[in-house]
């Protein structure tokens, strides 16, 4: 079985065609600048550049229907026609309450996907332009994954705000987390590369990339998670500033005479760690100003070590206690010198890295020491994955 996993931004569109019965990705894409000047189509096979379309794409539309051209005809031609795609597996951001769990696309998910966009509005309605797409031009099973659906299981204590209950019941207002998928993936892997069931850990995942956010998995659900209404919460990320005073938002609008769209601006794109290193929002830069003494990078990565470990504690707590702590994502894959930094001084609550086995870039490993309480591992999240294994799950 193939399935065509969608991940469909306003502007972009991320796709990978993967084969199911070895669980190889045959080739993967990136659409860019739809609806803008300068859009084209760049598709990967095997993790090399092979074909390179520049060509006007009007609407999500045209750049799904370039999508199927790429894998049929592209070069090399991936697949001999449009009839050996099984299934597609739609990314979506936001699945409120209501989606606890991947579903086959139906005229009522649509609704609920629209309905949603009220608290995904960059996301939800770009998801749909490409569902609707897929449907005009393909004639198969599609599948809504949702990255909400994993943290649906948290208890109302770690969901709820400390708010009226009044604004949850009428509004809607409650954490409900992201990167599901990333989450869900890791700690099912790592239950697998350990040789335990799931239902036997306590695992907190630290999904650490440009957006990051830390989860609780106790017996394979989601019970906490750092990323809240919004992903903003949490974290200090790569341009967000994570939690804070929600004081400051009314202060900076009321004495400091921001619009709140400045201040969303502010909160989403210019804080984090590009705000506080005045560097970059790359870790890799900060690293590098580290290196060369820099104060101020040293300081930012200082401040984003220090919100990693409060969330590692605090997710002790919400689990009375934790078997193995997993590293994913750009930072978290990659960064030799940034996990360490995340490991130091945690040997009180039994967590030991190991420096030689954390040698490690982008590969499957065990990187604390043999007596370490808590074990320690680099799983590279492949969110495609995991949608297109729903996708064939649901549809079978
Ligand atoms: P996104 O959240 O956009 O999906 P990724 O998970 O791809 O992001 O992570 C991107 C981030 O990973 C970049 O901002 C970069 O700082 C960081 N990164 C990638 N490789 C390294 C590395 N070797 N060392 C430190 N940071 C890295």
């Amino acid at each position: 079985m193939k399935v065509l996993v969608i991940n469909c931004g306003s502007s972009s569109l991320k796709y990978q065609l993967i084969d199911m019965a070895n669980e190889k990705t045959l080739a993967s894409g990136l659409v860019e600048r739809i609806g803008i000047e300068g859009s084209n189509l760049a598709q990967k096979v095997e993790g090399t550049q092979k074909y390179i379309v520049e060509t006007p794409i009007k609407d999500h539309n045209e750049a799904i229907k370039l999508v199927l051209d790429a894998l049929i005809n592209g070069d090399n031609g991936i697949i001999k026609s449009v009839n050996e795609i099984d299934a597609v597996g739609h990314r979506i951001v936001h699945g409120g309450e209501k989606y606890t769990k991947s579903v086959i696309i139906t005229d009522e998910v649509v609704r609920d996907i629209e309905e949603y966009s009220k608290f995904a509005p960059l996301h939800n309605p770009a998801h749909i332009m490409g569902i609707k797409a897929c449907q005009a031009l393909m004639n198969v099973p599609m599948v809504a994954v949702f990255d909400t659906a994993f943290h649906q299981t948290m208890p109302e204590k770690a969901f709820l705000y400390g708010l009226p209950y009044e604004l949850y019941k009428k509004n809607g207002i409650r954490k409900y987390g992201a990167h599901g998928t990333s989450h869900k993936y890791v700690s099912q892997k790592v239950a697998e590369v350990m040789g335990k069931d799931i239902k036997d850990l306590k695992i907190i995942t630290c999904h650490l990339g440009n957006g990051s956010s830390i989860t609780a998995v106790k017996n394979g659900e989601s019970v906490d998670t750092s990323m809240g209404f919004t992903p903003l919460e949490g974290l200090i990320m790569g341009t967000r500033s994570g939690s804070l005073d929600p004081a400051v938002v009314t202060y900076m609008i009321d004495e400091l005479g921001y619009t709140s769209a400045e201040v969303n601006n502010i909160l989403n794109k210019k804080s984090g760690v590009l705000g506080i290193s005045e560097i970059s929002s790359d870790f890799r830069d900060i690293i590098d100003a580290r290196d060369n003494g820099n104060e101020r990078a040293k300081l930012t990565l200082e401040m984003f070590a220090y919100r990693v470990k409060q969330y590692i504690a605090s997710y002790t707590v919400a689990m009375e206690g934790v078997d193995v702590i997993v590293f994913t994502a750009g930072v978290g894959e990659n960064s030799m010198v940034l996990r360490e930094d995340l490991c130091a001084n945690l040997e009180y609550m039994g967590v030991e890295l190991d420096k030689e086995r954390n040698r490690v870039f982008g590969e499957i490993a065990k990187i604390s020491k043999d007596s370490s309480k808590v074990q320690l591992y680099v799983i590279p999240t492949n969110e495609e994955l995991m949608i297109a294994k729903d996708t064939m799950q649901l549809i079978k």
